[in-house]
């Protein structure tokens, strides 16, 4: 299990012991001061290997890199498998694009069906670690469903905070997990504040993205995965969408520690890919020069309600870290997300929700720019389409109704 030296703010970089503060840096507060979490990196070289993570657990999920994860009392991890989801490989979309390779991580496959069980996983742990009795959080819909799934077999309480706009799919998944479930009149990021509020009122355990510096520890696992699953034998480009931030910066802080430990000698570029309607961290980030993040909060609005936030709560982390990755962001239109569920099911055979086909568009799209030629390609599927079928339904026609009869069949065919 990790051995963490310091919690540090992303802004002013003072360090912090892990059991002197909870979410973030006193002097810049929320959002400008998210916590990083570090570990004995030094000491971590001296006993990690290539081959360490294999022979940690017999199955395989996310707990394969317990040394890299802040857990103190593993008593506490769910026998649910997360994690460790599948990398497909499609060569002859690949040739077809003009790509060398392309591979599809399905995080869909998740539990609860998405990316957000890798965060909810370790914070649910954590939660017991700290004796803590209720975990909450505000969510667009998956980080909800994934918190209130882990907590579903623990003694915790999950109380959850979702928008108005939040997909029936989502919410029934979270009623039927058995959580309080709040329905807020408001968008995401008004619901986010609301939240935050009850958090700090009744002291509950927050597992909002960009609040608690956990989150990101058990998503950047991800990216630990993809190297294995490739044989570490790294693409050059990996996909991926963004709403708050926590994901990219997640997979953005996963490859930069297998670099710190000499696991690997080059990173993937990481590819933001945002909606057009809700599209700040790409603004703040073409801005970015270096020093202070300067960022300006927007109405977000898209069909891709995983990824609808005007106020990403982990946008410093999100420009920083993917500017220290030479990686980009790029947007994508709600038609081209749209296009890209049907697209990618069609031709993959991976049924995404809206928020997991924007990386496939933003794939689409740079392959018409001629910008991935020869490359290495990895999308990232942060969510299961079954989530938002409603969504999923306006990209295909009407089925065929028929009457019981061959001749009916026969009109048809
Ligand atoms: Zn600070």
């Amino acid at each position: 299990m990790g051995t963490i030296t310091t919690l540090r703010c992303i802004s002013c970089e003072r360090a912090f012991s892990q059991h002197e503060i909870e979410y973030h840096c006193p002097t810049c507060g929320p959002r400008r001061g998210t916590l990083e979490v570090l570990y004995d990196y030094d000491g971590l070289k001296q006993t990690l290997s290539r081959d360490t993570f294999g022979g940690l657990r017999d199955e395989r999920t996310m707990w394969r890199y317990l040394p890299l994860l802040p857990i103190e009392d593993r008593r506490f991890i769910q026998p649910l498998r997360v994690g460790w989801t599948p990398v497909h490989p499609f060569p002859a979309l690949a040739a077809e694009y003009g790509l060398a390779d392309l591979y599809i991580k399905d995080d869909g496959q998740n539990p609860t069906a998405s990316y957000k069980d890798r965060a909810s996983a370790l914070v649910v742990i954590k939660a017991q670690e700290l004796k803590r009795k209720v975990v909450a959080c505000a969510s667009t819909g998956n980080t909800a469903s994934s918190l209130a799934g882990f907590a579903a077999a623990t003694d915790l309480d999950p109380i959850i905070f979702v928008p108005k706009a939040a997909p029936e799919a989502k919410v029934a998944q979270l009623l039927v997990y058995g959580a309080k479930v709040f329905v807020v009149v408001g968008p995401y990021d008004v619901t986010y504040d609301l939240a935050t509020e009850a958090v700090e009122t009744f002291g509950w355990y927050s597992r909002s993205d960009g609040s608690n510096p956990y989150i990101i520890e058990g998503k950047k696992t991800a990216a630990f995965e993809l190297a294995e699953q490739l044989e570490w034998a790294l693409p050059d480009i990996v996909l991926v969408s963004v709403g708050d931030g926590s994901v990219i910066s997640s997979i953005c802080k996963g490859f930069d520690e297998l670099l710190t430990l000499g696991l690997i000698e080059r990173a993937p570029q990481v590819v933001g890919v945002q909606a057009a309607g809700s599209a700040p961290i790409a603004a703040a980030f073409e801005g970015y020069t270096g020093g202070e993040v300067s960022f300006a909060d927007i109405e977000a609005q898209t069909i891709a309600d995983s990824i609808c936030v005007g106020k990403p709560r982990d946008i410093i982390k999100a420009v920083k870290y993917v500017a220290k990755n030479n990686g980009w962001y790029i947007t994508v239109t709600d038609e081209e997300i749209v296009a890209a569920i049907a697209l990618m099911a069609r031709r993959t055979g991976v049924f995404p929700e809206p928020a997991g086909a924007a990386p496939f568009a933003g794939l689409i799209k740079l392959v018409e720019e001629g910008k991935l030629s020869g490359m290495r390609v990895a999308v990232m599927v942060t969510g299961n389409g079954l989530k938002d079928i409603a969504n999923a339904q306006k990209t295909v026609g009407p089925p065929i109704v028929i009457e019981p009869s061959l001749a009916a069949v026969k009109e048809h065919l």
